[in-house]
């Protein structure tokens, strides 16, 4: 393909993203294949000669399109969501454009420093500590492995990443509901599966500061080392929110690090009424959220920040000949911040969402979705036979089916969840709270509107009437 070729194949791309985001809704949300179905469309052999540009569109069509579940379909309400935007894409269009590996100041300038302007702003945006700073990761599973390992070197003196663990005694805490991103880098960091303590929940599913309290109590009675706490603001099943001051007056109390993960919430603190709960972040050490999935960012772009980055240099920095620049201490080197060498530019498209949608418009979107929100719960409470079974906490709203005569609801709801996922219209997941099948419903699409809300809750009551 030449360059006159591809302005040509490239036009039309762009006409196929927009056909696509026009004609979203004809597709059903969540893909019907079967496992190896998409596998076996595609010809055992790499070909050997080029294949015509029209040919690989009409196998985009054909073969990949029925195995995508449509993650930007507006009645998309499973999970969280990874949304993106119109100037997301374009974003992204020109990151694959400049084509640049960003791993230090030197080999893009550009990317590092609007990576930092963007972290700033989002500092601004979101009431972050504005002395803390920020990077990029891909997710909140990497900055959280991250976290967790800055943790750890710092407990040492950094002698774990000079002499390896010559004990195993660093414990980490977390919630019970924590997101299961905690348990891997748990593993993966050195720590030891059996070295979480998975702390008990109140009844909100928030973590219980006094069981955190009595746990640390235990392990220094027990001769172990408390080393961190990951606190979660938004729980992946429900939302909750753990009680952040009183976890940082237990880790300055201490001596522990405390990791904040709101991978989802975070986004939603751009309203100034929600930014109570991260109104005591300043006292934590390290905070993650992902603009990948609720600023209309497309995925990856997961943003880390640090009260102390100096401990986040010495614990990943390394220095080999070929890396050595004349401006190294100047400029922020981000292969430093964390694991990769190589980086994305993902603050193009980070900088394209929030000047096009400025900070109102973001406010004013994320606003919506979490009316939108209050109107579904209002709906549940207000239907006899449905019942909200946890607090609504920003866009999710977590419910079950509940009719009075019916004995087994886990199976009832994991029918209900199925039938409507099958019908294609709209895609819902399910979590389980005190051993009870629920059903999690996020209203948090780029592109969501009145009539998508209506209509989702139209499907989920015609659903029942066919169970
Ligand atoms: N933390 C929470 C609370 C989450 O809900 C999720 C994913 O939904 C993650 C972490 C992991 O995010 P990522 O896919 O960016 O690693």
């Amino acid at each position: 393909m030449d360059n006159k070729e591809f302005r040509k194949n490239a036009h039309q791309v762009v006409d196929w993203i927009a056909d696509y985001m026009e004609n979203i809704e004809s597709f059903p949300v969540k893909s019907q294949v079967l496992p190896g179905e998409i596998y076996e469309k595609f010809d055992d052999k790499p070909p050997d000669t080029s294949q015509p540009f029209a040919k690989l569109m009409d196998e985009v069509d054909d073969k990949i399109m029925p195995g995508i579940s449509h993650w930007q379909h507006p009645n998309f309400h499973a999970f969280f969501p990874a949304n993106n935007s119109y100037p997301s894409i374009l974003g992204e269009m020109i990151t694959a454009g400049i084509g640049a590996q960003c791993m230090i100041w030197e080999t893009s300038p550009a990317a590092a420093e609007l990576e930092e302007k963007t972290l700033h702003w989002l500092k601004q945006m979101m009431s972050l500590p504005m002395d803390w700073s920020g990077v990029i990761q891909d997710t909140a599973s990497t900055s959280t492995l991250a976290a967790l390992l800055v943790a750890r070197e710092k407990k040492t003196n950094f002698s774990i990443n000079q002499d390896g663990f010559q004990s195993n005694k660093l414990r980490i805490y977390c919630s019970s509901q924590t997101h299961s991103s905690i348990d891997k880098a748990v593993k993966i960091a050195g720590f030891g599966s059996s070295n979480l303590v998975k702390i008990a929940v109140d009844d909100t599913f928030a973590m219980s500061a006094a069981a955190l309290k009595a746990a640390i109590e235990q392990d220094l009675k027990d001769g172990l080392i408390p080393c961190a706490v990951v606190t979660t603001l938004g729980t992946t099943s429900t939302m909750a929110m753990d009680p952040l001051q009183a976890i940082n007056d237990l880790c300055a109390q201490y001596g522990v690090w405390n990791h904040v993960d709101a991978a989802y919430a975070g986004n939603g603190f751009i309203l100034p009424e929600d930014q109570h709960y991260i109104e005591d972040l300043s006292r934590a050490d390290s905070y993650v959220f992902n603009p990948h999935k609720w600023l209309f960012v497309n995925f990856d772009c997961s943003v880390f920040f640090v009260k102390d980055k100096s401990l986040l240099i010495r614990t990943f920095e390394i220095l080999p000949e070929y890396l050595k620049t004349k401006n190294r201490g100047e400029v922020s080197d981000y292969r430093d911040w964390g694991i990769p060498l190589g980086r994305r530019f993902r603050a193009l498209k980070l900088w394209m969402v929030i000047s096009t949608y400025g900070v109102e418009g973001l406010k004013k979107t994320i606003k919506g979705h979490n009316n939108f929100a209050v109107w579904l719960e209002n709906q549940i409470e207000n239907e006899p036979d449905f019942e909200m079974m946890s607090p609504r906490v920003m866009n999710l709203v977590v419910f079950r089916y509940a009719p009075a005569d019916h004995e087994d609801l886990n199976q009832l709801n994991e029918q209900l969840l199925q039938t409507i996922n099958k019908g294609g219209k709209a895609y819902l997941t399910h979590t389980k709270i005190n051993g009870q099948y629920v059903i999690r419903l996020v209203t948090g699409q780029t592109y969501l509107t009145e009539k998508h809300v209506t209509a989702i809750w139209n499907i989920i009551k015609s659903e029942t009437k066919k169970l």
